[in-house]
């Protein structure tokens, strides 16, 4: 396949629904976690779960970067703005996430903190660059994808000797939340059969280190492009491992990922970074060796050492079931807010805000809704593979509300 419309055809996506409906056991159940944000709104947006046979049920996993930040990250963040009046760059998708006390980004904003949203890390730098009077601070955060990016604008600073800009780093890594969720299967996190792997953070880190996962854990492992027919096809070659009690780390995204990755951005990675004793996640607790902080070489570009703040204890809104959403125990649809005080509008909860969020891909593509509303729905989604392709008669409709069942939910 050489175009993206090609990874969305119709066709094609009936044809791999046939081939998984024939394939897959129907007397087992086979849970599958896409670990990537990403891959949980393809699923939704192009109704996979739909034309996926009842007893293969997608898992949504931690992999999203603004959903994972806990809350006292945002609230330290704040601070640095408000208490030391410094200028915090900062992504779109973090400005709504709630913060401690019903505060966020967007209402410190509001309330005079000089708060802005920027498109890249070099746009940080730009602003620091025009006002050399005030202090930037560069509120990075992401997975292994994100990254390199803060890496090369450290050393840009470094070498203009830009004495205005700092970063407050909160990369995390990829591998040890996955360890972490194989380890706790059926100790708060949910049992599964295997993994569609991080599509943009193999890119940088190649598929080798998650060679563990069949080592260590005995589950396949499928490293998975974003498209529809990219995460059907992930699917089958996880169930044809599991089919044959195999267990293995494969590579479905060929066309961007290779065993060792990027060489070059790991080692800028490497050169700036350092891994942090331990992080904290939202939904995971702390976690060793889960994330980066700015290595001793670069501490003077540091936020974190620059404008010390107090730490920060931020408790999640009464109800809000993040926590459990990104350990794969609950579906959005099973959180009381989901909807009714939580919408994408006047969100709760991180996993509403980000356009990563497994309830912001819920709820913006209707998959709960009505079957009227559904079809409705679909018909909005133009390229949408639900919405061109019909479900095969042993398969559910589209209009299907899509809750896990209860083994998977244990
Ligand atoms: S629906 Fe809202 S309140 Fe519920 S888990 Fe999702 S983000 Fe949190």
């Amino acid at each position: 396949m050489k175009y993206i419309d090609e990874f969305r055809d119709g066709e094609l996506a009936r044809g791999l629904a046939r081939t998984i409906a024939a394939e897959a056991d129907p007397a087992r159940t086979y849970r599958l976690m896409e670990f990537c944000g990403g891959h949980t709104h393809a699923i939704y947006r192009y109704g996979v779960q739909d034309l996926m046979p009842a007893n293969v049920r997608f898992v949504h996993g931690p992999g999203c970067p603004v959903c994972v930040l806990p809350m006292s990250r945002i609230d330290q963040a704040i601070a640095m703005a408000v208490e030391h009046g410094v200028t915090l760059c900062t992504y779109g998708d973090l400005m709504r996430v709630p913060a401690s006390e019903r505060n966020s980004l967007l209402k410190a904003k509001a309330g005079g903190a000089d708060i802005r949203m920027i498109y890249s890390t070099q746009d940080a730098l730009a602003i620091a660059r025009k006002a050399p009077e005030r202090q930037v601070v560069l509120f990075a955060i992401g997975f292994e994808t994100t990254t390199p990016p803060t890496a090369v604008a450290i050393k840009s600073a470094r070498a203009e000797g830009l004495e205005n800009f700092s970063v407050f780093c909160n990369h995390v890594l990829t591998p040890p939340a996955l360890a972490t969720i194989l380890a706790s299967a059926g100790k708060g996190v949910v049992q599964l059969d295997g993994i569609l792997g991080p599509s943009h953070v193999s890119t940088v880190i190649g598929s080798r280190p998650y060679e563990f996962v069949p080592e260590a854990f005995g589950k396949p492992v499928v490293i998975a492009g974003f498209e529809p027919l990219d995460v059907m096809q992930s699917a089958l070659m996880l169930i044809r491992q599991i089919n044959a009690g195999q267990a293995s780390v494969e590579n479905q995204y060929t066309r961007a990922v290779t065993r060792d990755g990027n060489p070059k951005a790991q080692a800028l990675m490497a050169e700036v970074f350092s891994p942090r004793d331990r992080f904290e996640w939202r939904g995971l607790g702390f976690l060793p060796a889960s994330a980066l902080r700015i290595a001793d070489a670069y501490a003077d570009l540091d936020a974190e050492q620059r404008f010390p703040v107090a730490p920060s204890t931020g408790r999640e809104i009464k109800g809000c079931e993040c926590p459990s959403v990104l350990r794969g125990v609950m579906e959005p649809t099973d959180c009381k807010l989901f909807g009714t005080v939580c919408t994408p509008e006047n969100p709760m909860g991180a996993c509403m805000v980000s356009s990563e969020g497994a309830c912001a891909a819920y709820w913006s593509y209707g998959r709960f809704r009505a079957p009227a509303t559904q079809s409705a729905v679909g018909a909005d989604v133009g390229s949408s593979v639900a919405a061109t392709v019909a479900a095969p008669a042993n398969l559910p409709t589209a209009s299907a509300p899509t809750r896990r069942d209860s083994a998977v939910s244990a």
